[in-house]
């Protein structure tokens, strides 16, 4: 018999943990309820390589995959928290109940606060940032003249993928040269 109720807002990397490690202590007679807006699990630092090369769907995962199986997913928007009644209201007008809440819903940049960096039409031009999934592919659509594109096909053989994408250098004839023979495979990607 259900109780007690754990809801978590946010299924990102600290909500994810959070429902996992609460999933572990958490009597049966606890449920779990996490909310998200969607179900792509984004990992972040994966954006870190997409301007340069790495394809970006491969940084997104469906994070259903990722919560203990004994916790219900719930996919819509929160809208707000009433935390004197302990519900939390979701986009379509539907109230939950909580006895304890997480509040995991992340950060976003914003570059609206830093005069002259968001305002005008050189955002997503030329000023960038790789702190989102959207402005790192934007990043790498702005970059084709400037990519080593010898770091996809030109490198020397080696078993395993670089460990950045900047572990080589371009050339003065617009080739890419890697810092060692071993950071760069010999396929492309
Ligand atoms: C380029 C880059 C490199 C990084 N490198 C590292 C590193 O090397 N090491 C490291 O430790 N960290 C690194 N980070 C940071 C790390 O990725 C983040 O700190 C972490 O992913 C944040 O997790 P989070 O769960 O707090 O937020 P998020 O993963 O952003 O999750 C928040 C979730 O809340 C949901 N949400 C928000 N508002 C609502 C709402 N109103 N309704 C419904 N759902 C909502 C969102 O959809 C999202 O799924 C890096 C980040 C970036 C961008």
């Amino acid at each position: 018999m259900v109780l007690n109720r754990l809801l978590i807002l946010g299924a990102g990397t600290a909500g994810t943990m959070a429902a996992n490690h609460l999933a572990k202590v958490l009597d049966h007679d606890w449920s779990i309820t996490v909310v998200d807006r969607d179900v792509d699990h984004h990992y972040q630092p994966g954006y870190l390589f997409v301007p340069f090369w790495m394809d970006p769907d491969r940084v997104l995962k469906d994070r259903r995959d990722f919560l203990p199986g004994r916790a219900t997913f719930r996919q819509e928007a929160v809208r707000l928290v009433h935390p004197g009644r302990r519900q939390v209201e979701l986009a379509g007008g539907d109230l939950l109940d909580y006895d304890w809440l997480v509040i995991a819903s992340g950060s976003v940049p914003r570059p609206d606060l830093v005069p002259g960096m968001a305002d005008g039409a050189l955002w997503r031009d030329t000023v960038h940032e790789f702190y989102t999934h959207e402005g790192a592919v934007a990043l790498r659509d702005a970059l084709p003249a400037s990519t080593p594109a010898g770091c996809s096909c030109t490198c020397a053989a080696s078993a395993s993928p670089p460990t950045s994408p900047w572990s080589g250098s371009t050339t003065s004839a617009g080739g890419w040269s890697p810092t060692t023979a071993a950071s760069c495979p010999s396929t492309c990607w």
